[in-house]
C-alpha cells in the first residue's frame, strides 16, 4: 500500500496516543510479547498496592531500577519528528500510556499521561506530589511526615486519574487527525480511545508493526516500527 504523506496543515489538533511501542526503539521493553517486563517480575510482587503496603522497599527499588534501565536509553528519531511537526503545529498534543517520561527527554509537550510517571513520587498522606527528583535518591525517599513515599503511577489494580481522564477524553473527542503508536490497545482506555476518535470524525492511523485486535477500525495501517512509520508519513 502507498501512503499519502501528511499535511498537518489540513488539520486542526493532532493526537498522538502512544503505548510500550513508542519506547521499544529506545531500548525500553514492552509490557507484552518478548522481553516484556512482567514476564520477568510478577507484578502482584512490585507493581501494586498492596505489595507497596507490605514491602515498600522491595517496590520502590524495582522503580528505580527502572528508572536507571529508561535513563540508559534515549528517545528516538520518531519523537525528534514530533517534536517537529510541534514546532509548526501548535495543536499537536500526544496522551500516553508511558510513565517513562521519554516524550518530555524529547522536548515534547502537550503531554497527557494516562498512567502517571515514573519520575513524580507522592505522599498518599499529605497529598503531596514531588516533581524532578533525581534518579538514584528515589528508592529510600519518605516524605515529612514519616510515610513512605510511592511512585505518582496508575499501578495494576489502581484506577485513572478522573481528571487526566476528562482531558484526554476532550483532547481526542475534537481531534481531526488520531495517529496510535505502538499500542496493543487491549486494556481500557487504550482500546476505547481510537473509538471515541473515530466516531468523532478523525482520520485514524495506526503504526505498529503487528496487528491489533482493534486495527479494523483505523482508516490506515502501518505495520512499521514507531520511527519508521512516522517518517513515511512526515518526511
Ligand atoms: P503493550 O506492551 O501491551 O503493547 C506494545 C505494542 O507495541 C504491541 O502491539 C507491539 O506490537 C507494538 N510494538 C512493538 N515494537 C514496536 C515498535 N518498534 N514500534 C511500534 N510498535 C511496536 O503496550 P501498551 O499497549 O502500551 O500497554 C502496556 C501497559 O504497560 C501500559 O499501560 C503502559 O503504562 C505500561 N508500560 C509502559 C512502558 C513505558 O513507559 N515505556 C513500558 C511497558 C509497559
Amino acid at each position: 500500500m502507498i501512503f499519502k504523506k501528511i499535511n498537518p496543515e489540513n488539520y486542526k489538533r493532532i493526537v498522538f496516543f502512544t503505548g510500550a511501542g513508542m519506547s521499544a526503539e529506545s531500548g525500553i521493553p514492552t509490557y507484552r510479547g518478548e522481553g516484556g517486563i512482567w514476564k520477568e517480575y510478577r507484578w502482584e510482587e512490585y507493581a501494586c498496592q498492596e505489595a507497596f503496603e507490605k514491602q515498600p522497599e522491595k517496590v520502590l527499588k524495582f522503580h528505580e531500577l527502572r528508572r536507571t534501565e529508561a535513563l540508559k536509553c534515549k528517545p528516538h528519531n520518531g519523537y525528534r519528528i514530533i517534536s517537529e511537526l510541534q514546532s509548526l503545529h501548535t495543536q499537536t498534543y500526544i496522551v500516553t500510556q508511558n510513565i517513562d517520561g521519554m516524550h518530555q527527554r524529547a522536548s515534547l509537550n502537550n503531554i497527557i499521561e494516562l498512567h502517571g510517571s515514573l519520575w513524580r513520587l507522592r505522599c498518599e498522606f499529605d497529598n503531596l506530589t514531588f516533581n524532578d527528583l533525581k534518579a538514584g535518591t528515589y528508592e529510600t525517599l519518605k516524605c515529612d511526615c514519616g510515610n513512605w513515599l510511592r511512585p505518582d503511577i496508575i499501578w495494576f489494580q489502581d484506577m485513572l486519574e478522573r481528571e487526566v481522564l476528562s482531558f484526554a477524553n476532550e483532547i481526542i473527542g475534537s481531534c481531526d487527525l488520531f495517529i496510535s503508536i505502538g499500542t496493543s490497545s487491549v486494556v481500557w482506555p487504550a482500546a476505547g480511545y481510537p473509538k471515541l476518535a473515530k466516531s468523532c470524525g478523525a482520520f485514524c492511523i495506526e503504526i505498529n508493526p503487528e496487528n491489533t485486535e482493534i486495527s479494523h477500525i483505523y482508516d490506515e495501517n502501518i505495520r512499521l516500527p514507531a520511527s519508521k512509520g512516522l517518517d513515511l508519513l512526515f518526511h
